[in-house]
């Protein structure tokens, strides 16, 4: 199993406990949309702990991105990647799939759940391929929505804003149970991605499986 220390380049906060990294990207070192790696610190302390992460960036750039969500309060590895800075190093490790493109659907994402669907939209986006896909996003408020300029720009209205603790103009309210896919979901003779918190995906399994919509399901849970 290969070890590749990365620098990191820049970093920069996306919502109020999401930081994005850009990263070196080692020589050699590929991946496809939705695949993901392992990333433990450049510390004596933490070097055993390793947390997987996904790519949010493309192949073909010449540095790596990741999205990545800090939970300070459990005093783990994101609280440590929040107080890195650009020069730093961390280590990555072997790729590994986690959810794959396998053609035109719905993708739901319960916050930062939506990292894997950030690198294959972006490839939908640059190959022209966006089509029917469509994205429907579950947060607890605005303030948490991760890239909200970048989904209206890649699926204006083809991506929902669902908030959970938050009621406004332009976002459901609410959760995303089998009544709501039902009054949304025109079909669900379609592909189907859910990635976020086990509980959500469990529950979106269920309400798929009384819908319709299982047997073209990929989930990933977190
Ligand atoms: C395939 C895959 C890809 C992923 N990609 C991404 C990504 O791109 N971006 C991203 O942001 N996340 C991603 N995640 C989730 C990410 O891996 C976790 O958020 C991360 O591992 C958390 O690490 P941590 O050390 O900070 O906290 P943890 O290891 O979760 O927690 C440290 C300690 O805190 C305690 N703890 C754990 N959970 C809780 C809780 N809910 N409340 C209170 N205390 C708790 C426990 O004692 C635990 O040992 C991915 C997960 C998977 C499985």
């Amino acid at each position: 199993m290969d070890i590749y220390p990365v620098s990191i380049l820049s970093t920069r906060m996306v919502t109020h406990n999401v930081r994005q990294f850009e990263l070196d990207k080692p020589k050699g070192y590929n991946f496809i949309p939705g695949q993901a790696t392992e990333i433990t610190l450049s510390n004596i302390k933490w070097e055993h702990e390793r947390r997987p992460f996904t790519f949010t960036g493309l192949n073909e750039w010449d540095h790596l991105e990741f999205t990545i969500k800090l939970y300070p309060e459990r005093h783990g590895v994101t609280e440590q990647l929040g107080l890195l800075e650009p020069g730093d190093e961390i280590v990555l490790h072997d790729v590994w799939g986690a959810i794959q493109y396998k053609g035109e659907g719905t993708f739901i994402a319960g916050g930062a759940g939506v990292t894997p669907f950030i690198a294959i939209f972006r490839q939908l986006h640059k190959d022209g391929a966006i089509g029917a896909n469509q994205l429907i996003f579950a947060n607890k408020t605005q303030s948490d929505i991760i890239l909200k300029d970048q989904w209206d720009e890649w699926l204006g209205p083809q991506v929902h804003y669902v908030l959970s603790q938050e009621q406004a103009p332009g976002f459901d309210h609410g959760a995303i149970d089998e009544a709501w896919l039902k009054q949304h979901i025109t079909h669900f003779n379609q592909q189907f991605y859910v990635c976020g918190p086990d509980k959500m995906v469990a529950d979106i399994k269920k309400a798929l499986e009384h819908l319709g919509g299982a047997d073209t399901l990929v989930t990933v849970e977190r």
